[in-house]
């Protein structure tokens, strides 16, 4: 994959500091993503993953702080580029259920597509592509309102896949799939993240399908990073008892050489 950007990074943010109503969600954060990297962020309910992503993404207006993605300063009237080069998956994806499949994957193209030629070859075989990855090849004329919540989720990353991103910010793509299409989100994020070199940041709840995939977790706790690093070093038991309240058994000899997380009931 090529960096026209040079040496920076994915994602580089500073000091972000954000939230809602004038109350701070974000303290202060600090997060470089390298190329290439395949990151998960894990954290409670509320403890600031989508607000996060939506600082990143430019969605929130930062109160102090900067970032940049690809070396582009989301500030600063990089929308279109960003656009073009940037996939986000947000969490509760409300489709306009008046949609084909089809035509929600090929809106991951809008960016893209020329207003004087239309779609274009190379633009169907993305969608095309998109779909055929995602499992959802069969789904094309079906309206989105007729589709389950799981089909649904995965024609979401179709969209997003559809638009050839370098770097992919995912809101919780597994929320509402089974655990067979759980498996297959991750799998597929891995094969684009290891074979396309695309860059992967997934919000997920998930402890142990995030330690299995994901190279580097970010645990986030009431908007700070409380570790960031391999699963091995973040997902410990007495931390996921600091930060969850939950009494836990981590297992770190497993097949996958990936902490797992077994719950043994009983909050502190
Ligand atoms: P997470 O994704 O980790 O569950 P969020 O980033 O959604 O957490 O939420 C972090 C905090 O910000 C929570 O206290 C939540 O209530 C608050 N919050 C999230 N979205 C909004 C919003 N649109 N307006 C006001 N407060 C919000
Ligand atoms: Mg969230």
């Amino acid at each position: 994959m090529n960096q026209p950007d040079g040496d920076a990074p994915a994602i580089e943010g500073r000091s972000i500091t954000c939230g809602y109503d004038g109350r701070d969600v974000l303290h202060a954060l600090d997060l470089t993503v390298r190329h290439g990297a395949f990151v998960g962020v894990l954290g409670p309910n509320g403890s600031g993953k989508s607000t996060l992503l939506r600082a990143l993404t430019g969605v929130l207006p930062l109160k102090t702080g900067h970032v940049a993605l690809l070396g582009l300063s989301v500030r600063r009237g990089h929308r279109r580029e960003i656009a073009r080069r940037v996939g986000v998956v947000p969490q509760t994806s409300a489709a306009p259920f008046e949609f084909t499949a089809r035509e929600i994957v090929a809106m991951g193209r809008t960016p893209h597509i020329s207003r004087l030629h239309g779609e274009s070859d190379h633009d169907r075989l993305a969608i095309e592509s998109a779909m055929a990855r995602t499992d959802t090849g069969d789904l094309g004329d079906r309206l989105i309102s007729e589709l389950s919540g799981g089909e649904a989720q995965r024609l979401i990353i179709a969209r997003a896949l559809a638009q050839e991103p370098e770097l992919l910010l995912l809101d919780e793509p597994t929320a509402f799939l089974d655990l067979n299409h759980q498996i297959d989100v991750f799998e597929l994020l891995r094969r684009l993240n290891r074979d396309e070199g695309l860059t992967v940041v997934c919000v997920s709840h998930d402890l142990n399908l995030a330690s299995v995939y994901c190279d580097r977790l970010l645990l986030l706790d009431e908007g700070r990073i409380a570790a960031d690093g391999p699963p091995s070093e973040v997902v410990t038991a007495q931390r996921i008892r600091e930060v969850y309240g939950a009494e836990v058994l981590v297992d770190q000899e497993t097949p996958s050489g990936r902490p797992r997380v077994t719950l043994l009931g009983g909050r502190n």
